[in-house]
């Protein structure tokens, strides 16, 4: 037994930002019997694995089709090919993203055009993506950041009026909902990540795309194989995108977990606000906000991030390292400032609520599984150094 003596106040134990021992520990017995049907089926790329997955996730989302392969990046990169995107065609992309939001248009040739952040939200601001728009504009790639969902409404919108398409960065948002709907069913195509640190993580990397276009699933399952069919007659050019029969078998454990981990992350952002607000909120500090909670959302909080102003965040995460605490800074570097993309993005107006968000940004442990105990000494911690900063600064 742990923690029943100690305060959570004076325990020294480490605070890890992710365990995924406890998500996967459990379930190691069925895990390793999946495996081992998959090595003696011989099936070891797509087979019968991933298609129950694609089946189980198409329903998950809510939509008609679902269709594996090899991670998120990819699943990015196979959606914008799906409409052919070409050199002189414009993607409206948030900056403050993980890198692959923006890389996929690049290597199609195409222009990239970032967008600033709603503050609150970290999401796709809708009215600077309405002023974006050209007639050179084909997508436009909302991302479900840190597992909220973007305004998908006014974006939809703004994309019927131009008869532009909307693919879903999901790659953070699996389960995540808004007006009663699932992201992937949010836009024309839903793009997924089985990374470790999703929600919903493999053994390895993997992704999916989900829609309830035919002809797109099926000009995405030609996609991800070559382009071929049938066997060494080639359609189109397509990559080698294809999901490990090992992922899949793994997934498909894992996935009727997913309701009840998603839960507990839940449980876990409210608790830090029953805990920060008994602690005293600190006045440089802003928790994250659910704006679904009480409606038909739901945020499945990949990532619990907080705002730390006044520039004491990286004083803040260098406090916890030395109290062995976990944390993380997503994103330090906005997409616009990547040495990579200085000569060929553009952006759709200012980005300074994306720059801010760079220099403010902490993500805390989250995971399910987190004890309360963990999450009380997480709030005492950041107290702690917030009260010897403020000394600090009063003398
Ligand atoms: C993880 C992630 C991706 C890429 O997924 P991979 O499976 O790692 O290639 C894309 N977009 C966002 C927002 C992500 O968090």
């Amino acid at each position: 037994m742990k923690a029943t003596a100690t305060s959570a106040t004076t325990s020294t134990e480490p605070v890890p930002l992710l365990d995924l021992a406890r998500e996967n520990g459990p379930l190691e017995a069925e895990i390793a019997a999946a495996f081992d049907a998959v090595r003696r089926s011989g099936s070891f790329v797509l087979g019968p694995e991933v298609t129950r997955l694609e089946e189980a996730l198409a329903q998950y989302c809510g939509t008609k089709h679902a269709i594996g392969c090899a991670s998120g990046s990819d699943a990015l990169l196979l959606a914008l090919m799906a409409i052919d995107l070409a050199p002189g065609d414009e993607v409206i992309v948030p900056s403050f993203s993980f890198f692959a939001t923006a890389s996929c248009v690049w290597r199609l040739g195409a222009k990239i055009v970032f967008v600033d952040i709603d503050p609150v939200t970290f999401n796709l601001d809708p009215a600077q993506v309405a002023a974006a728009i050209t007639p050179a504009t084909r997508a436009i790639v909302p991302v479900h950041l840190f597992g909220q969902c973007a305004d998908m409404e006014a974006i939809n919108a703004i994309a019927a009026q131009h008869d532009i398409t909307v693919i879903e960065d999901a790659a953070q948002a699996i389960g995540a909902e808004l007006g009663g709907r699932r992201s992937g069913s949010l836009g024309d195509i839903g793009c997924f990540s089985f990374y470790p640190t999703k929600n919903l993580g493999g053994m390895g990397d993997g992704g999916m795309l989900t829609t309830s276009d035919d002809a797109l699933a099926d000009k995405l399952r030609l996609l991800r194989g070559h382009g071929m069919r049938p066997r060494y007659y080639h359609q189109v050019v397509g990559i080698n995108s294809r999901l490990d029969s090992l992922q899949a078998a793994v997934l498909n454990v894992k996935l009727p977990h997913l309701d009840d981990w998603t839960r507990q992350r839940g449980e876990n952002a409210v608790r830090y606000a029953e805990l920060f607000a008994a602690a005293g909120l600190p006045a440089d500090m802003v928790l994250p906000v659910d704006i679904a909670a009480g409606s038909a959302g739901r945020h499945v909080w990949n990532q619990y991030t907080v705002r730390v102003g006044g520039g004491q965040r990286d004083a803040l995460r260098a406090h916890l390292r030395g109290e062995s605490i976990g944390s993380e800074i997503y994103y330090p570097v906005p997409l616009h400032r990547q040495a990579c993309f200085a000569s060929v993005a553009t952006a759709g107006g200012s980005l300074s609520i994306t720059e801010q968000a760079a220099e403010e940004v902490l993500s805390l442990p989250i995971f399910p599984g987190l004890e309360l105990t963990e999450q009380q000494r997480v709030v005492a911690a950041i107290g702690d150094f917030f009260a010897s900063s403020q000394t600090e600064r009063a003398a």
